[in-house]
């Protein structure tokens, strides 16, 4: 968990934010199977592992606002 200022919009000022990182969707992820289980696996493997199917957020610590923020992208 890594932490840093940021503007809020809500707060309107800079506050310290938490940044987290959640996995988009897939569109493997609703097939129950156990086929479907491996695809999603060798799909994020091919994308070159778990960081590519991330959308990065910071989650204001004042008011919790949560922002995507991808801006961020140099280590992609
Ligand atoms: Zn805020």
């Amino acid at each position: 968990m890594f932490t840093g200022q940021y503007y809020c919009q809500s707060c309107n000022k800079e506050t310290i934010h938490n940044e987290v990182l959640i996995r988009k969707p897939s569109r493997y992820d609703n097939d129950p199977t156990i086929f479907g289980r491996i695809k999603l696996l060798l799909h994020a493997f091919i994308n070159g592992g778990h960081y590519y199917d991330m959308d990065r957020y910071v989650t204001c610590q004042t008011c919790g606002r949560r922002e995507l923020d991808n801006k961020g992208s140099e280590f992609e």
